[in-house]
């Protein structure tokens, strides 16, 4: 079958159609406005490779290909690409893509061809986003050739990598194509049929502005909010803002933004009725799915289409915990065998099988529920410690990578036990309380203890620490007063390449515009409270994984070597780039955005830093938007007097690194970590010369290294008149009730 139309589909067709055009069918099957149109099938692009004889060929071109050498990948996809776009596809199909074609046509010209990747019998295969979509195609010709450019899109130097170190076999991966008739879009928007700021589940929220939604998705815009109550449809609250441009298509089809007439800038862009209507089909749509969903919808005349309709993810998890009684065949804590134990990188119960991750070749053994054992992991990891519900590791402390993510994911870890990967059997089920550090054998009953959240302001401000913008929404949930320090280096991990090599070979935009993006999604998520973004700070030896890192020099001591603000000066360019996608943040209505230099060492660094910015930008440091820089070494400690007089609009102590440089203590080393003590008085009289300082020269203080979550920090930093304190997410709410105790406001 070439062509299934929406009306005809369910959630059970995902291998036929893929996993979009399988929620569009089922909701349009179901009486949701969904805007009509069918699919290309998966069966279609099958046949199209086996009966014109090109699959082979195709198969043997990736198999031997070495995807970890840039060149050879991007060769392999071009060659690939261009077999898939160069050998026609039978009259037949043709005929029928065409004729199906001109049955939408009828509703409306111009169409969407999305790209819908499925993987046959492979759970948890999310292809999400890395295939290609083609908006407002018209005609025969070109809905044709936008059904070859999605097939090929399948081959995409980033899809083969993704697949490759995944180990999703390329031959059992294949591709459907959605075409959906595209509506000319007046007003649109995204709803939740809970309320995913204050998590109120009989609240609607609904986002929404003239013109295309994708200034909403995209954060590009502030949209007019509107909450509704879920039971009496009572519109119980509107925030109007003022809307200045709005995104349109011109004649061909093409995104121009148009300046909305004065006259309606203030005003609603939804009316009563329309909210109510939106209402209703949020509550229908939760009702279907049976889960809180998170919509996407526009408005034509006088016609309301939901264009998507997907779970809530971002809620928060803890408050959905019911605290679990003691299943019969669980054991008891006093008999179960501790297999092994370490340090508590960050808390909670995960059981599930073991699977031993030995590089990057084991990352597909990782099926959902299992737990990831590793020496330590990586940035490449993170796809499959998504999957995992906990992971161990052999070296590191609190530190670390692992330990970094597993926070920000809300995911057990266990790191620095020295010997888990010899003494955790592959296939072994065990139970990881990460809380106490400890792993046992089999299915083991452990209480969980739950902690009651409070919404308390203080004076200090408690912001939150961030390296994953995909969770910056759950982040937020936190009520945070912002993000002390955003991680440049974790957003560019995974299928990403080298941002050097990147920028060397000519896709310096595709890298800003990668950088773009994920700040947004923090700084909307965090939308009127600062978000300070740390510039890159990789060490050469993570560097070296991504693809085009080849040449990254071997160095003993990469802590110590070739990494941060002395790397970007060295690399001007790279630096460039991140200033040029904070310009874009901020010059798109974000100035909540603000920079943060790494590990500096001297005065000049931080003159050079600041020039670069003014001249990459156009923007003055500190009068235009926030600079400030990190002190995590005794010498920026030493010379704090002149940073202060060189001008900077805050500092921030990297306890994680001012620990291991003060202390002469390897931060990732396990043997070592019990001398890692950021309470050392060496360390606690750096943070109080530097406060004093500080203050003197009205220099705004902060920390963001690991310690800002310790309650015994914290209250020592408060005692010394810090600013503010930016913790892991799970530990924002300790600290803000400690502050809050401390400020007597509790
Ligand atoms: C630190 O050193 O404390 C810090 C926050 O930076 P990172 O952990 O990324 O080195
Ligand atoms: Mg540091």
């Amino acid at each position: 079958m070439n062509i299934a139309w929406f009306k005809d589909i369910s959630n059970k067709d995902v291998p036929l159609v893929g996993g979009k055009g399988a929620s569009l069918g089922e909701m349009y099957s179901n009486e949701f406005p969904i805007p009509n149109g069918f699919v290309v099938t998966s069966e279609a692009f099958k046949n199209f490779i086996e009966s014109t004889g090109i699959a082979p060929k195709i198969f043997k071109i990736l198999k031997e290909t070495n995807v970890k050498d840039n060149a050879e990948l991007q060769k392999a996809s071009k060659d690939v690409g261009k077999i898939v776009l160069e050998t026609p596809m039978s009259k037949e199909m043709e005929e029928d893509i065409v004729e199906n074609y001109e049955i939408l046509a009828e509703e409306g010209e111009f169409v969407a061809a999305r790209s819908s990747a499925t993987a046959e019998d492979l759970p948890e295969a999310s292809f999400a986003g890395q295939q290609a979509t083609y908006l407002n195609v018209k005609g025969e010709k070109q809905i044709l050739a936008a059904v070859k450019a999605c097939w090929a899109s399948l081959y995409t130097a980033r899809a083969i990598y993704y697949r490759t170190k995944n180990n999703f076999p390329h031959e059992q991966v294949y591709i459907a194509v959605v075409v959906q008739r595209m509506v000319n879009s007046e007003k649109a928007g995204v709803m939740f049929s809970v309320n995913p700021l204050n998590e109120k589940n009989n609240e609607i929220l609904i986002e929404s502005t003239y013109g295309l939604g994708e200034s909403v998705v995209s954060g590009s815009i502030t949209p007019d909010d509107y909450t509704v109550d879920k039971n009496t449809m009572e519109i119980l609250g509107r925030k109007i803002v003022r809307k200045e441009w709005f995104l349109t298509k011109d004649l061909k089809g093409k995104n121009i933004k148009k300046d909305v007439p004065e006259k309606y800038q203030n005003v609603s862009s939804l009316s009563d009725d329309e909210i109510k209507q939106l209402a209703v089909l949020a509550v229908k749509s939760e009702k279907h799915y049976d889960k809180p969903q998170d919509m996407e919808f526009a408005i034509e005349g006088k016609d309301v289409f939901i264009v998507q309709s997907r779970p809530i993810t971002t809620l928060n998890k803890k408050k959905e915990v019911v605290v679990e009684d003691k299943k019969e065949d669980q054991m008891e804590i006093g008999e179960a065998k501790l297999l092994v134990s370490g340090l508590q990188a960050s808390p909670g119960v995960g059981r599930g099988k073991v699977q031993i991750v030995r590089g990057l070749d084991d990352l597909g053994k990782v099926k959902k529920g299992d737990v990831l054992v590793a020496r330590m992991t990586t940035p490449d990891y993170v796809p499959a410690m998504e999957r995992a519900s906990a992971i161990v590791t052999d070296s590191g402390g609190s530190t670390c990578h692992a330990a970094i993510v597993g926070r920000e994911m809300g995911l057990p870890v266990v790191v620095g036990t020295e010997v888990a990967t010899n003494k955790l059997k592959p296939g072994m089920f065990v139970t990881v309380d990460a809380s106490k550090g400890r792993v046992y054998e089999g299915d083991v009953y452990i209480e969980v203890e739950t902690e009651e959240r409070v919404d308390i302001k203080t004076n200090i401000k408690v912001k939150v620490i961030m390296d994953l913008p995909d969770y910056a929404e759950k982040a937020a949930l936190t009520g945070a007063d912002g993000v002390g320090l955003l991680r440049g280096e974790f957003i560019n991990l995974g299928n990403k390449e080298h941002p050097v090599y990147m920028i060397n070979s000519g896709r310096g935009e595709e890298f800003i515009s990668h950088l773009v993006e994920n700040m947004k999604k923090v700084v909307k998520a965090f939308k009127g409270k600062p978000v300070w973004y740390r510039t890159l700070d990789a060490p050469t030896d993570e560097f070296r994984n991504l693809p085009g890192g080849e040449d990254e020099p071997e160095e003993d001591n990469p802590m110590m070597g070739w990494r941060s603000i002395r790397r970007s000066l060295d690399q001007p360019e790279l630096l460039k780039a991140e200033y040029e996608a904070v310009k874009r943040v901020h010059d798109a209505g974000f100035t909540n955005i603000g920079i943060m230099i790494p590990l500096v060492t001297s005065v000049e660094q931080i003159y050079k830093a600041k020039k670069i910015f003014k001249e990459a930008t156009g923007m003055e440091p500190i009068k235009d938007i926030d600079f400030g820089v990190m002190i995590e070494t005794p010498a920026s400690v030493q010379i704090i007097e002149e940073i202060c007089k060189e001008g900077v609009s805050f500092v921030s102590f990297g306890t994680n690194d001012l620990t291991q440089f003060t202390l002469a203590v390897d931060r990732n080393s396990a043997k070592v970590q019990k001398l890692f003590n950021e309470l050392h008085p060496a360390v606690l009289r750096q943070i109080h010369y530097v406060i004093k300082v500080c203050k003197r020269y009205k220099v705004v203080t902060s920390i963001c290294g690991q310690a800002g979550s310790k309650p015994e920090m914290a209250e020592f930093l408060f005692n010394e008149g810090i600013n503010s304190i930016a913790a892991n997410p799970d530990a924002v709410n300790t600290i803000r009730k400690l502050i809050a105790k401390l400020e007597g406001k509790l």
